[in-house]
């Protein structure tokens, strides 16, 4: 009898929304459903006062009654030690809570494939070394063989190429990337207002490579300031005709939020809509159109095509040089927001198909990738991948196929921790931040940049920002934008005790040493007076082995609805 062996996943740990998919036997990406039917789970975790944990929808409506008990928003803490509020009286890690999502999206996919094999997870392209340790660790946690971590972006544009392949003719059991890239339109500038974030990143495809080449965006913009804005036009309203705010009375908030959002997206397909909502007692219909919608929300659009150009312009890049803009996350459903785009590249927008799901999509296809690739053995060359999981003819042949596969899982593993393990080189620039002398706005600036080789020292001169400054105080930054909300603070260096009368612009020379073993040295120094302070950072590389086991096995023990 022919044996599958267990296929691999791909989830989307998203900050509000979570997703797992895998590809099915004929080669298509498919969303595995919740227990519920749905095919997106609310990243949220309610621990009950009896200890069991409930994860998704459930958790969400246990807001309102609990929140103490419940965390939300938590990938927002990746990479710091706790999360930001403490959890039933307790702290916990932003690594444990996202291990409980994982925990209730490897059981739904249980559900549904019976075995799961490895499993592709993604993170935002921003995410630094230590995030993206930090998520690889909660797979772990999580029981889950981790065999990569890819960045959302770059699963969009990988599920988007696939699609793009298909329709021109490729075969849908090919998972030959090269073959998929090379379909591909070579820079696509992927677009993603999710629920709460903003992300915008320009990736290159050439050949096996998908490099993200620029990212941006912020982090605390999405679909529920959209919904913000509808609220507050009921609640006008109402308290217009009636005298009373809603917004007064948190029990009647939470469903006129529910309807609000509805409308929102309803307003995404019509012209126009009707909130219907009650409030004390008094219900009341107010109509709303798109054209009204758009006008509530026109800033919060105005800030993401700023956040686009500005990418753009910190890339150097200019419209001409993109080849596709690929719209993601489920706010990119707004038509206003492919207009703006279309208005401001002149080129017409593609929406992703399942836009909320795409980025599980590609995850999986990546980890289908990553499974074929493992299953090809070194002899075995020449021939076309193919994926086909129902190769293996007899018992015998499926017992030698998993042996083989076994036998070279271990060294995929390897490569896949090692590519986001601190190598040869640093996989994302360390910098201070500074106020930029020409425009007065806080800024990053890169000190060592990304990909160069280690050990490596680099200085920088900068000036202090105030006449008669007595001290310096730098942020030390790991990430690339110029954006400091793109980057994350791993360190401090104060220069203390400063002479009085120094100028404005006193010289500071600041210098970085990385060395090999991964730990940065930092000394500022301000050159009229000699005075200077040094600091010196280790990578934090997350959880020691022993507490990760401690981890795994208390998480498995857990029941997690
Ligand atoms: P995501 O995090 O990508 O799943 O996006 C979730 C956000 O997308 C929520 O704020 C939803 O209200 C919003 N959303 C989903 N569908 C639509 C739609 N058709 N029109 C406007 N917003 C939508």
């Amino acid at each position: 009898m022919p044996t599958e062996p267990a296929k691999s996943v791909g989830i989307d740990l998203g900050t509000t929304f979570s997703a797992i998919a895998y590809v099915d036997g004929v080669g298509t990406p498919r969303a595995i459903p919740t227990s519920d039917g749905a095919y997106v789970t609310p990243s949220a975790v309610y621990i009950k006062p009896d200890r069991s944990i409930v994860v998704g929808e459930a958790a969400l409506e246990a807001l309102r009654e609990r929140p103490d008990r419940v965390a939300v928003n938590f990938k927002r803490d990746m990479g710091e030690k706790f999360y930001s509020e403490p959890v039933g009286g307790r702290e916990f890690s932003p690594e444990a809570l996202s291990a409980l999502v994982l925990k209730k999206l490897a059981q739904d996919a249980v559900e549904a494939l019976g075995d799961i094999g490895g499993a592709v997870i993604t993170v935002p392209a921003y995410f630094g070394d230590a995030r993206r340790k930090a998520t690889q660790d909660a797979g772990r946690i999580a029981g889950l063989n981790v065999i990569d971590i890819i960045n959302e972006p770059t699963a969009a544009a990988l599920a988007n190429a696939f699609h793009t392949f298909l329709a021109q003719g490729g075969e849908q059991s090919d998972l030959s990337i090269a073959r998929i890239a090379a379909r591909a339109p070579s820079t696509t500038l992927v677009y993603d207002l999710g629920g709460g974030t903003f992300d915008v990143t320009v990736i290159r495809i050439d050949h096996n490579d998908f490099e993200v080449i620029a990212t941006g965006g912020e982090v605390r913009l999405g679909g529920i300031d959209f919904d913000k804005r509808v609220v507050d036009y009921f609640c006008d309203e109402f308290r217009r005709r009636f005298g009373i705010d809603p917004r007064d009375t948190p029990e009647s908030m939470e469903r006129i939020r529910n309807t609000c959002e509805l409308a929102k997206i309803s307003l995404s397909e019509n012209p126009q809509t009707v909130l219907i909502c009650e409030h004390l007692g008094r219900k009341m219909q107010v109509p709303i159109t798109r054209g009204r919608f758009e006008q509530l929300t026109a800033d919060l659009i105005a800030r993401t095509q700023i956040s686009t150009e500005m990418l753009l312009e910190d890339a150097m890049l200019t419209w001409d040089r993109i080849d596709n803009i690929l719209l993601v996350g489920g706010s990119s459903r707004m038509p206003r927001v492919a207009r703006m785009l279309a208005e401001i590249s002149g080129k017409e927008p593609e929406m992703a198909i399942a836009p909320d799901q795409i980025v599980a999509h590609g995850a999986a296809l990546h980890a289908a990738i990553c499974d074929f690739d493992r299953t090809e053995t070194p002899q075995a060359t020449g021939k076309e991948k193919r994926l086909d999981f129902d190769s293996a003819a007899t018992d015998a042949e499926a017992d030698k196929e998993q042996q083989k596969m076994q036998a070279i899982m271990a060294p995929t593993k390897a490569t896949a921790a090692h590519a986001i393990k601190l190598s040869d080189v640093n996989s994302h620039g360390l910098g201070v931040i500074v106020r930029s002398a020409i425009d007065r706005k806080t800024v990053n600036s890169v000190i060592i940049p990304k990909n160069t080789p280690l050990p490596t020292s680099r200085v920088k001169l900068f000036g202090t920002e105030a006449k008669n400054q007595r001290q310096v105080r730098l942020r030390i930054t790991e990430g690339d934008t110029r954006d400091p909300r793109g980057c994350t603070q791993i360190g401090e260096c104060m220069i203390r005790h400063l002479p009085k009368g120094l100028p404005k612009g006193a010289p500071v020379e600041v210098s970085f040493r990385y060395d090999s073993s991964g730990r940065i040295h930092v000394k500022a120094v301000e050159l009229t007076s000699r005075i200077s302070a040094d600091v010196q950072i280790e990578r934090e590389s997350g959880f020691k082995k022993i507490d990760l086991d401690r981890m795994t096995d208390a998480v498995s023990e857990l029941d997690v609805k």
